[in-house]
């Protein structure tokens, strides 16, 4: 758990506290929270609310990996209880488990990351069913790697999407972002590009402020 300006997408840039989850379904390759796949140390929903979430300064509270926080057995009982506590949610998630029952509030908002094919075949496991819950407050996501395989995959996705959502174009770690904003100012796409803020200013470090 820690203090960031962090907040991807259409958050970019206001103060959050994070709360990460280890253990994830999902295998991608180009991961970079390995780390979190095993370990960890388990805390009681009532502590991790009672202490820092309680605690902090910051309006918001990004619930978010490593993995994947909707496997957490409380995940949905942590949310109701942040928002309950008059913060705002920012939840990330891969969209391969349901989101239904999170998008009780506008208070919670969710970043969905879309897997593209350089994720090595991770985006067989989303689930398209959950882009019927996105609603104007929430977006999905896509990291491009590669200017083939994951921008169209990535265009082709939100060209088949039959309703109009938030869309990011986020370029992954090290790829030149200059091809990826010509493209998409030559395709004339919906979308919004959008760095990792927060490696350009920590880098791959693991913590934030
Ligand atoms: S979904 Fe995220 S945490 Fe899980 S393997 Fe992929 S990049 Fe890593």
């Amino acid at each position: 758990m820690f203090h960031s300006i962090q907040g991807e997408g259409l958050y970019m840039g206001i103060p959050m506290l994070f709360v990460r989850t280890n253990r994830c379904n999902l295998r991608c390759t180009w991961c970079d929270s390995k780390y979190t796949f095993t370990g960890g140390r388990e805390v009681p929903l009532e502590e991790l609310l009672g202490g820092e979430v309680e605690r902090s300064r910051e309006q918001w509270v990004c619930f978010t990996g490593g993995g994947e926080p909707l496997l957490q057995r409380e995940a949905l009982e942590f949310t109701k209880r942040v928002v309950s506590m008059g913060k705002k949610v920012l939840l990330e998630t891969s969209g391969s488990l349901p989101i239904k029952e999170f998008t009780f509030s506008p208070m919670v908002s969710i970043d969905m990351d879309i897997k593209t094919p350089s994720s090595g075949g991770e985006e067989k496991h989303f689930l398209k069913e959950n882009l019927d819950y996105i609603r104007d407050n929430d977006y999905v996501k896509f990291v491009i790697a590669s200017r083939g395989g994951d921008y169209d995959y990535s265009v082709g996705f939100i060209r088949s999407m039959q309703r109009s959502v938030n869309v990011v174009f986020q370029p992954a770690w090290g790829t030149d972002m200059r091809w990826l904003a010509e493209a998409v100012v030559r395709d004339a796409l919906p979308v919004r590009l959008l760095p990792q803020f927060h490696k350009f200013i920590w880098g791959e470090a693991r913590g934030g402020v």
